[in-house]
Formats: C-alpha cells, structure tokens, sequence
C-alpha cells in the first residue's frame, strides 16, 4: 500500500484511495505537541475517480481538497459534536455544487433534523436550507446497502452511547470499513461487538479502528463507547487485514505520547501495518 504524506489527487491501481482529514476525537486541539497527528476532529475522505465521499464532518472538513467534479457525498457516522462541527464551513464552500448527505434517524430526529440541532440559530447564525437546495438528505437504516455510484455502502450499527454507524466502502476490487466511536464490550453482556465487527470488516484492504484509550485508561472509561489499540491489534488477529489506522486519539494524547504507543506496538513485530493515523496522510488502496 502506498500512503502519500501530501494530497496530490491521488490515483491508485485500485481506483480507491482514502485521505485523513483529521482524527482527533471529542474536541479539536491545537498545539506544537500535537502537530504531527493533527487536532482536528472526524474526517476521512474516499475517493475513486468519480466519487468523493467524505465520513464525518468534524473540523477535519477543512481541509477538503478540491475534488474537481467528481460527485460529492457525505456519510455521517452520528452527531456527536466531534463529528459535525465542520458542516457548515463544508455548506458555503459548496457554491451550489451538489452534496448527497446520508444518515440515520436518532431519538425520533431525522439526520436533517439532527444536524439543525446545531446548525441553527441560537448555536449558528444561519439554518442548513439557507445554503441552497443542493443538499439531498437520505435517511438510512441502521444496517443498509446501498450504491453511490460505483460504490458499495454497507453498515452495521457500532456500540457507542445514543447509537453510531460503521461503514463498509467497496468498489468491486477492494474495500475500507471506518470503525470509529466503537466500544468493543458491552456491559453485563455476553455479546461481543468485536467479533461482529470483524464479521462485518472481513476481506478489507483496511480498517479505521477506534484506539482513544491506552488500555489502562479504557478501565476508567467502559461505556464511553471508545476502545484500545490492544483490541486493534486483536481485530487484526481475527480479521486477518494488514492495514489498520488507530483513530479517533484522545484530546490529552500528544504526538509524544502517540509515538511512545506506536514503539510498543512496533516491538511486537506483528508483520501487519497497525498505525495511528496522521492527519493529511492518503493511502492508495
Ligand atoms: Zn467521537
Ligand atoms: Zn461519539
């Protein structure tokens, strides 16, 4: 797999490729101690020749490229703050250009509704009809298929409080699925999300797997809905995908401290690419 440090439009044999536009979690950060990561929140972009689709519209959406006139979408995990504060920054950059948004209804609210939550007055100035009618909503169910144009979306619903969606992109030649906001045990439950995840992620080129915590940290925060990088290493095991990016990292975890978790996991010579992921980064697929 090739990763590019820099956009440069990238084409892959594969025609897939996919860009971190940013993977912090909870809150954006900046710094000089987190600079190599990046502060900004949940935002990946995919794109194959026709299609842009971008998970999440968290700060991360600022840094979209210009996608020349592919056709754009936007796949929205949750609504978590983390994961839409960037929307209205995307909103008036799109200039009537056309934007796909799927979602699924939580507590009652349709995606559109969710999003109004926080793009309306008193929280924004403005409300999300005032940036044109070039915005389709699509309401999704918590496990759906589905095709934007040459691509394949599944989902399957992910553990995380108020609920969140994994999805599955493929393209008939290969496949990425984007675990973020995904807690691998359930209280006093014998389910075990993990294996269903790997069930679901099965044949991936790669998987964005959720690592906010180290594994001591994850003792004092079960039912956050976040994981470790030690099960990430476990979904490899199971799953068999070479290439796994740790995401969603903690606002507190400095590159120091990320660098430090990536020796631990490097000395383990596990003969797979398990990675933090770096914000501005593409992989080719
Ligand atoms: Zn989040
Ligand atoms: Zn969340």
């Amino acid at each position: 797999m090739t990763c590019i440090n820099q956009y440069t439009n990238p084409k892959s044999t594969n025609n897939m490729s996919i860009t971190i536009l940013g993977s912090r979690g909870s809150m954006p950060v900046s710094s000089p101690e987190t600079a190599r990561y990046g502060g900004n929140t949940s935002c990946y972009l995919i794109e194959t020749d026709s299609e842009a689709i971008i998970i999440d519209a968290g700060t991360g959406i600022m840094r979209l490229p210009d996608i020349g006139d592919r056709h754009l979408s936007l796949l929205i995990t949750h609504t978590h703050i983390d994961h839409i504060l960037g929307l209205p920054i995307l909103l008036s950059a799109l200039k009537g250009k056309e934007i796909s948004i799927y979602g699924v209804t939580r507590d009652g609210l349709t995606v559109k509704q969710q999003l109004e939550r926080y793009v309306s007055t008193p929280l924004w100035p403005v409300t999300i009809d005032k940036y044109g009618d070039n915005i389709d909503f699509h309401e999704i169910a918590e496990v759906a298929t589905f095709a934007i144009g040459e691509v394949d979306v599944t989902t399957m619903p992910s553990n995380h409080p108020g609920g969140a969606t994994i999805y599955k992109l493929t393209n008939n030649v290969v496949s990425v699925t984007v675990a973020t906001d995904f807690e691998h045990e359930i209280a006093e439950s014998d389910q075990d999300p993990l294996y269903s995840l790997a069930d679901f992620a099965a044949g991936s080129r790669m998987i964005l797997y959720d690592s906010q915590y180290t594994p001591e940290e994850y003792k004092k925060c079960r039912g956050y809905g976040h994981s470790t990088y030690e099960k990430a290493i476990e979904l490899q095991k199971i799953t068999n995908v070479n290439e796994i990016l740790l995401v969603h990292h903690a606002p507190n975890h400095t590159d120091e401290f990320l660098e430090s978790l990536q020796r631990q996991i490097d000395a383990l010579e596990l003969g797979a690419h398990i990675i933090f992921a770096s914000e501005g980064y593409t992989f080719l697929l």
